[in-house]
């Protein structure tokens, strides 16, 4: 397997090479890596929920009353209460019919576009829709149209050229690597005026936007008319596992029936749904979370503007700073490690080629000093590499690589 090692020189060489850091304790801003203490602003955990003492609590409940494994697939004999209730709250949760669970949220979206989706049909997706995506795109078998990122001109003209099968848009609803948010509404209408099914991922939205954490469609308020198909996950802002896929009852019993992903796996362990019943409860009922991670954001914003920073355009929890090539994005994370702080440099080709940044990201647990400390800190480390540092000239602030 020579080609492997050659393969991977390669990769090492261009800046590409990926590492795992091993965590020892629970997570929360302050993780323990290699020893070391180190404060991190690179999670998904937005409402600080992962180690929260009642989720605990609620994940060892549902072990004494359910064991741990499910024991098989939901339709064999794995589907507990537990996952039950869960689903039923999530239905709640979003307005909607129902609501069915899938193990994760990759499996959820392969499993979407291969049930409503055969090789006569056609898919269209934002560029920067998240990689699940675009896979079940090319799982389902349909014609893939991927249009520029947000460009809804460029959606309506693909959508009036391609007319032939089912037709179905699918977008983010915040884009997990740039933290912007779709233009929801005008997807929305433009699938109403070409009868196509509109699907949004709202795996960054779901706990941090919308009344009660409801997400980017409350937001936007668009509801199952304008939106047929919500897919969120439960492994970021409600600090679990898994995900849902939330619509009307002939798109569930149809995921039931025919999703590949649901049924030819595994039930997740129920305690995890029990524990999930818990964050959900606490993530709409604490506003307060949400609130803390507005004033977070607006400092960090704030103190970059007096940086000279100029960050993307970005109202979430997830402020990257583009940095342009992977080299100095890398040499900026770097930096920032060998300073206590975690920020990891996303890469190509998780983003496009000259894009690089660091991503940023914000949890309600921070504290406002913890974020001055950030600031403090990326100021010191630019400094320090103006050389390497574009931010003056680039261009790099746009939507479009
Ligand atoms: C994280 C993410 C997923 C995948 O969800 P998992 O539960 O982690 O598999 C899908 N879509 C988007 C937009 C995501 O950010």
């Amino acid at each position: 397997m020579q080609e492997l090692a050659t393969a991977l020189a390669q990769r090492q060489a261009d800046q590409l090479y990926r590492r795992r850091r091993t965590v020892a304790g629970p997570q929360g801003v302050e993780l323990s890596i290699d020893g070391k203490t180190l404060l991190s602003f690179c999670s998904n955990d937005y409402l600080g929920l992962a180690n929260d003492p009642r989720l605990v609590a609620a994940l060892k409940d549902g072990a004494d009353r359910f064991g741990v494994g499910s024991g098989a697939a939901h339709l064999i004999s794995g589907h507990s209460r537990a996952h039950h209730e869960l689903e039923e709250a999530l239905a709640d949760f979003t307005g909607r019919p129902r609501a069915l669970l899938f193990s994760t949220g990759y499996m959820a979206n392969l499993g979407i576009l291969q049930a409503l989706l055969g090789r006569h049909d056609q898919v269209f997706e934002d560029r920067y829709n998240h990689a699940s995506l675009l896979d079940a795109a090319k799982l389902s078998g349909a014609k893939l149209h991927r249009y520029a990122h947000g460009d809804t001109t460029a959606l309506a003209e693909q959508l009036a050229t391609h007319t032939s099968g089912e037709r179905l848009v699918a977008s983010d609803g915040v884009f997990s690597m740039d933290g912007d948010q779709a233009p929801l509404a005008e997807l929305a209408r433009l699938c109403k005026q070409h009868d196509a099914w509109l699907l949004v991922d709202d795996a960054h939205g779901i706990g941090v936007l919308g009344k009660e954490g409801r997400g980017s469609l409350d937001a936007a308020g668009l509801g199952i008319d304008e939106v047929p198909i919500l897919m969120g996950t439960l492994g970021k802002a409600l600090g679990t596992a898994g995900a849902f896929v939330a619509g009307s009852e002939d798109l569930i019993e149809t995921l039931i029936q025919q999703a590949r992903t649901y049924v030819y796996t595994t039930a997740t362990p129920p305690a995890l749904a029990w524990a999930t019943l818990e964050s959900l409860r606490i993530a709409r009922a604490e506003d307060w979370r949400r609130e803390k991670l507005h004033v977070l954001v607006a400092r960090f914003r704030a103190g970059t503007a007096e940086l000279g920073l100029q960050l993307m355009d970005s109202q979430t929890p997830i402020q990257p700073l583009r940095v342009g090539d992977a080299a100095t994005a890398l040499h900026l994370s770097e930096q920032l490690l060998a300073r206590g702080i975690l920020v990891t440099a996303i890469r190509p080709p998780t983003v496009p080629t000259g894009t690089a940044r660091l991503r940023i990201t914000f949890s309600t647990l921070h504290e406002e000093s913890q974020v001055d400390r950030l600031l403090g800190v990326l100021e010191e480390v630019l400094s320090s590499s103006k050389n390497q540092w574009p931010q003056k000239h680039t261009e790099a602030h746009g939507k479009n690589p």
